[in-house]
């Protein structure tokens, strides 16, 4: 299929197009490259068949009427993939607008855009966080009330609100995805898997919001790209598809696992990071507890992740040690 693939840059976007890419879609990468959207990224597409990149913002209606009315090499798109999002829910907090702009404005100029031009599947790259907290036990269904806590989570629920009224009002194929946190290679370094990894090779302290009792269910990347691919192939017109990793953790179970690994993997004293361990006032409005029944996406596309966290996370810590060129430079903030 032609794919116009948004945030293709990021973290999800990244392994997205290379998935992508090997299944033999062609895929048009479009991109603001803010700052979680890298260069560096792209360099291993460079030169593949069947892609190329844009650097445009989804909230410039001229832009992406121009790309999407080519069509890729002259030939008509089959969907649109909006990855494209302001990510992080702590800047979400100081730059709420930026959000909004991206996160709901852009969806609704993805969504016009494709009308005109008749691409007419349109698949929404959306959060488990646009249901709010749970408490210590349950999970959220898709009959689950739409309750976001934060301006990040509020703003992907406005944009998923957008793209089902577009499906109702003009009859476009959206599909929604939303998905558990992910974890994995090219992930940015504000985010709380790659900060512990970057702070402790760093020296640095690793920031825990209050006593580190947030729990969190954790997907390798890779199953949420196939997930995706999935809702391609098998998805129905405004259907929502849950996903998640069955793997619930702690903050602070999950940054002991990391420790061990790293201290294995680097030779060290687990010591030697524990001790960098530093607990930080709590975020505002920080949501206790994520949890998704996905047992339908299960049933109805046949899905089911396949890597085991234990696997996955080791592949991760691997990866940031192999790599510290992509972050050393970053600035590591949080
Ligand atoms: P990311 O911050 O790593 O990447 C976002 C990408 O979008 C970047 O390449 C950035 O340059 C691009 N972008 C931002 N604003 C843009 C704009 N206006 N126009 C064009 N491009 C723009 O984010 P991520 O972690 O890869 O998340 C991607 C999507 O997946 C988001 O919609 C997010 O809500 C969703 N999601 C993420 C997770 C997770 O754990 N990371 C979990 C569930 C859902």
């Amino acid at each position: 299929m032609n794919l116009f693939v948004t945030g293709g840059a990021g973290f999800i976007g990244t392994n997205f197009v290379r998935m992508a890419l090997e299944s033999g879609h062609r895929v048009l990468n479009y991109d603001a490259l803010t700052y979680a959207g890298r260069r560096d990224n792209l360099i291993e597409f460079e030169g593949a068949a069947g892609y190329h990149f844009v650097h445009a913002d989804i909230c410039d209606s001229a832009y992406l009427n121009r790309e999407m009315s080519h069509g890729f090499d002259g030939k008509p798109f089959d969907a649109i993939i909006n990855i494209a999002a302001e990510s992080h829910v702590d800047r979400s907090l100081n730059f709420a607008t930026s959000f909004s702009k991206t996160n709901c404005v852009g969806v609704t100029s993805l969504l016009e855009t494709a009308l005109k031009n008749k691409v007419n599947t349109f698949i929404q790259v959306s959060t488990d966080e646009v249901y709010g907290s749970l408490g210590e036990s349950g999970s959220f269904t898709l009959e689950s009330p739409l309750r976001p806590s934060s301006p990040y989570s509020a703003s992907k629920a406005a944009g998923d609100l957008v793209a089902l009224s577009f499906a109702h009002s003009f009859g476009v194929d959206v599909r929604i995805t939303r998905c558990t946190n992910n974890y994995g290679p090219y992930q940015y370094p504000e985010k709380f898997i790659p900060t512990i990894i970057t702070h402790a090779l760093a020296g640095k302290e690793i920031p825990v919001f209050a006593q580190g009792l947030n729990v969190r269910d954790w997907i390798f990347v890779d199953d949420h790209c196939s997930a995706i691919l999935s809702v391609l192939e098998k998805g129905k017109t405004g259907g929502i598809y849950h996903f998640g990793g069955s793997t619930e953790l702690t903050n602070i179970e999950l940054l002991h696992v990391i420790l061990g690994i790293l201290a294995e993997k680097t030779g060290k004293e687990k010591e030697e990071y524990t001790k960098l361990i530093k607990f930080v006032t709590d975020r505002p409005g920080h949501d206790l507890r994520y949890s998704l029944d996905w047992s339908d996406s299960k049933k109805e596309l046949g899905w089911q992740p396949q890597t085991k966290f234990q696997d996955g996370i080791r592949k991760t810590v691997g990866w940031y040690l192999d790599n510290k060129k992509w972050w050393q430079h970053l600035q590591i903030s949080r």
